[in-house]
């Protein structure tokens, strides 16, 4: 049985080491084990993020940033498609149909609406809506495996419950289920204030931070005097080295902060390296960035109309 794979990431802002530890580096190793009939579908969430983001020049340029990110950490265009979500109008429009079959009530229980109105924040209607537009980007494309971080775990839950609604309602068996995928251990990846890793938040260590951006902020983690193993520097180090290959390094340096935050910098800085040059080089052929989301459209539209045109013959207004 082939298997589908899908997901995204918001260009609402530089991708972090939590983004990448927590969702995007499973892109790259799923699509490295795909077999013949699978499919590796990778998204820019644009219309996701325009609930965040007002601003031209700053969509454009998060976009551009964010396919020449994808590349640099190994996604293949040739393996996998990589293609904005605005390029896909059939997004939007499966989206309003779930709306139809949608309840307040049932969206007022999803906990990114929750948390936003704890802190009183001003919620755009897109937002609140914003499981049924996932919905809507997982279930067009047949797929199988969402790979994401802890945070968007539930939002999947609402693709599944929402296929289940349609095709209970309409009596047909058009949406197959989705399952979520999270890497265990880093579902949630701390920042640097111990924290869920945020844009939002200011704990973020860039994924392509340079030595200096990445010094700054591995001196910045709040560190917990009378302990002799620094929980959140450690906790950083875990995503990159074992157990085993981190107990002489702490054991040899109990309670000396600094000691343990250098060799955490050197770590960091020679993990991202080679993912920053490389993306250095992609970043001087724009044109080519820009063609990889042209075919990425062409091929992700093809199967998304197929779905959408399915789904119209279902519901009687086509
Ligand atoms: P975003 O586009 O900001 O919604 O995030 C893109 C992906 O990164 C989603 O799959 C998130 O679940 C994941 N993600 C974001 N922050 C973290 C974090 N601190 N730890 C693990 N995964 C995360």
């Amino acid at each position: 049985m082939s298997k589908i794979i899908l997901s995204g990431v918001k260009p609402t802002g530089r991708p972090h080491i939590g983004n990448y530890f927590g969702a995007m580096k499973q892109f790259v190793d799923l699509q490295n084990k795909l077999a013949s009939g699978d499919h590796n579908f990778i998204m820019i969430a644009d219309y996701h993020g325009l609930n965040f983001i007002h601003d031209q020049a700053t969509m454009r340029e998060n976009t551009l940033n964010l396919a020449i990110d994808y590349l640099a950490i190994g996604i293949d265009p040739v393996k996998s498609t990589i293609f904005k979500q605005s390029d896909v109008s059939a997004h939007t429009e499966l989206g309003w149909i779930f709306n139809t079959i949608t309840t307040m009530p049932y969206l007022m229980r999803a906990h990114a609406f929750k948390d936003a109105e704890a802190k009183n924040k001003e919620i755009s209607v897109g937002a609140f809506d914003y499981p049924m537009l996932m919905a809507a980007d997982i279930l067009l494309y047949n797929t199988d495996i969402v790979p994401v971080g802890q945070d968007q775990k539930q939002h999947v839950e609402y693709a599944r419950d929402t296929a289940l609604k349609f095709n209970h309602i309409f009596k047909t068996e058009t949406f197959k289920l989705p399952d979520v995928l999270t890497i265990e251990g880093v579902a949630v990846v701390p920042g640097t204030d111990g924290q869920k890793m945020s844009k939002s938040y200011g704990n973020t260590i860039g994924l392509f931070a340079t030595r200096e951006e990445i010094t700054k902020a591995v001196m910045g983690i709040v560190t917990d005097s009378g302990s002799d193993v620094p929980k959140n520097v450690y906790a950083m180090h875990r995503l990159l080295k074992s157990e085993a290959e981190l107990a002489p390094l702490y054991e040899a340096n109990k309670g000396k902060y600094k000691a343990l935050k250098d060799a955490l910098v050197e770590d960091i800085d020679a993990f991202i390296k080679p993912m920053r040059e490389r993306r250095e080089e992609l970043a001087r052929d724009i044109d080519k960035v820009h063609a990889v989301l042209a075919e990425g459209a062409i091929k992700a539209r093809a199967q998304a109309d197929m779905k959408l045109a399915e789904v119209k013959k279902v519901i009687g207004v086509l």
